[in-house]
C-alpha cells in the first residue's frame, strides 16, 4: 500500500506531467523527454534541490544522473552518504533548451511544487545545489541573508523557520561546477562535512 506521501508525490508528478501552461512542455513532448520529480527516501532527513534537469535526467525522469549526479555522488560518499538516504530534487521540473539557467518565469511556475515537496517531505536540513536554489530557498523561507551571495554563505548551516519546525539550510556550490575544477571540488568536500553532523544526529 502507498503512503500519504507517496500518493503526494505522485499527485504532483500527474500535475507536472499535464503542466500545459509551462514553457517547458512543448520542448519536453518533442524531445521525447520526461519531467524529473525527484527521489530518494520519503522521510529522509536531508533534502537536496538543484536547479533543473540536464540531457541525462530528462532522458531517464531521474535528478542528478548526469555528470553533475556522478559528482553529487561522489561528494556523498565522501561523508557516508547513499543517494537513497536522502531525497532529491529540482526547482524547475523540465529541461530547459541547450542547459541555459531557469528562467524567473519557469523559476515561479514550478515553485509551487517544490514548495509542496518540502510540507511532504518535511526535511530538517536542506541543501540548496547553486545559486538559484539558495535564493529561491532564502525567499522562501524569508532568511535575514536573503540577497547574500552562494560565496560568502557556503557551507554555513543557517536557521530557518517552516511551517513544521525548525530546520537547518546549508547552501552549497551546484556539482555540475565542481566537474573541471578540482579547487571547488575541495571546497565542496570541505562544505560537505557540514552535513555530515546532521546525518549522524
Ligand atoms: N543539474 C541540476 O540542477 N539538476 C539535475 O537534476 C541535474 C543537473
Amino acid at each position: 500500500m502507498s503512503s500519504d506521501r507517496e500518493k503526494d508525490l505522485e499527485q504532483i508528478e500527474s500535475e507536472v506531467q499535464d503542466l500545459q501552461a509551462s514553457p517547458l512542455y512543448q520542448y519536453r513532448l518533442e524531445s521525447n523527454y520526461h519531467p524529473v520529480i525527484g527521489e530518494g527516501d520519503l522521510h529522509a532527513k536531508i533534502m537536496f534541490i538543484g536547479e533543473a534537469p540536464g540531457k541525462q535526467e530528462a532522458k531517464t525522469g531521474r535528478p542528478f544522473v548526469g555528470a553533475a549526479g556522478r559528482t553529487l555522488d561522489r561528494l556523498l560518499a565522501s561523508i557516508g552518504v547513499e543517494r537513497e538516504q536522502v531525497y532529491i530534487t529540482n526547482i524547475v521540473k523540465d529541461r530547459p533548451p541547450e542547459n541555459r539557467d531557469p528562467r524567473k518565469d519557469e523559476i515561479e511556475l514550478y515553485a509551487s511544487f517544490l514548495r509542496r515537496q518540502i510540507e511532504i517531505i518535511q526535511p530538517r536540513v536542506i541543501a540548496t545545489l547553486g545559486r538559484f536554489s539558495m535564493d529561491f530557498i532564502l525567499d522562501h523561507f524569508n532568511m535575514p541573508e536573503q540577497g547574500k551571495r552562494i560565496g560568502e554563505l557556503h557551507g554555513q548551516p543557517l536557521k530557518a523557520k517552516a511551517s513544521y519546525g525548525e530546520i537547518v539550510v546549508v547552501p552549497l556550490y551546484h556539482p555540475a561546477a565542481a566537474i573541471y575544477n578540482d579547487q571547488l571540488l575541495d571546497t565542496m568536500e570541505r562544505d560537505f562535512q557540514v552535513l555530515k553532523q546532521f546525518v549522524e544526529e
